[in-house]
């Protein structure tokens, strides 16, 4: 069995006494696509921030066999971990092009940045654009942009907060794709979602997070034919 890249045991994360995540475990192998899903409030962005050290938790959790949990969140990007929050955080007034030299910038990973060149080649759609600026492209493009700009620093893990969120169907399948694509150059990913038949379509492994906890685990094939899945969060579309 391949060891895993990342591994988290037994997370908890509280906002004050409030736990939102209560023992979570779940592993990433390298190359691998893993998707989190899960309703509102089910805890997936409080996961995400504790992976990437935006938010303090307890359990275990190891990077490449490595100890992240003291790690700041500095630290970690330099590992090669990398978070597109919900957000998508981009620079509105500047350029395509400027996003994603500060891509390079900002988040770049142990080995320098990606160049240019090769995001215009994933994301052939940035190219004609790339003397707009960020906050005039729609909502798919702005979703390219952000993890053009996240390749920028050449992360090992790329983890997604919904990128899907607030897009058009058909945008949400050419998102889903270009995922699929990255995960096929090799760049492990943590795709939370709760579009869970888009994501299931992609994933490798899912987990479903109910209430702070994995309820079900699996391959993405079984979870699509799960009783309980197709029921909750697929429906009978
Ligand atoms: P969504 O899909 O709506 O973003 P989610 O699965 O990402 O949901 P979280 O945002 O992680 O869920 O929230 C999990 C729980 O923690 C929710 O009950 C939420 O109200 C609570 N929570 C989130 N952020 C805070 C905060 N800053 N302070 C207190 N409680 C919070």
């Amino acid at each position: 069995m391949t060891r895993p890249m990342l591994e988290a045991e037994n997370l908890v994360v509280a906002y004050g006494k409030v736990e939102a995540v209560r023992g979570v475990s779940l592993t990433v192998a390298p190359g691998r696509l893993v998707t989190v899903l899960g309703a509102n409030g089910a805890g997936k962005t409080t996961l995400l921030n504790a992976l990437m050290g935006v938010l303090p938790a307890k359990g275990a959790l190891r990077f490449e066999g490595d100890d992240l949990m003291r790690l700041p969140v500095e630290a970690r990007v330099a590992r090669g971990l990398s978070l597109i929050p919900e957000r998508r955080e981009l620079f509105a007034t500047m350029s395509v092009e400027d996003n994603l030299k500060l891509g390079a910038f900002r988040f770049r990973a142990k080995g320098g940045g990606g160049d240019l060149g090769e995001m215009y080649r994933l994301f052939p759609r940035l190219a004609e654009r790339r003397r707009q600026h960020a906050g005039t492209l729609s909502g798919g493009e702005r979703q390219m942009l952000a993890m053009a700009r996240a390749l920028m620093g050449r992360p090992r893990l790329l983890m997604l907060d919904e990128p899907s969120l607030g897009l058009a169907p058909l945008i949400v399948a050419e998102v889903m794709r270009t995922v699929a694509r990255l995960r096929d150059e090799g760049v492990a990913i943590l795709l939370v979602e709760q579009n869970a038949r888009a994501a299931l379509r992609i994933a490798d492994h899912g987990y479903v997070l109910d209430g702070g906890t994995v309820v079900l685990e699996g391959d993405s094939r079984t979870l699509q034919g799960d009783a309980r899945v197709v029921e909750t969060y697929l429906g009978s579309l």
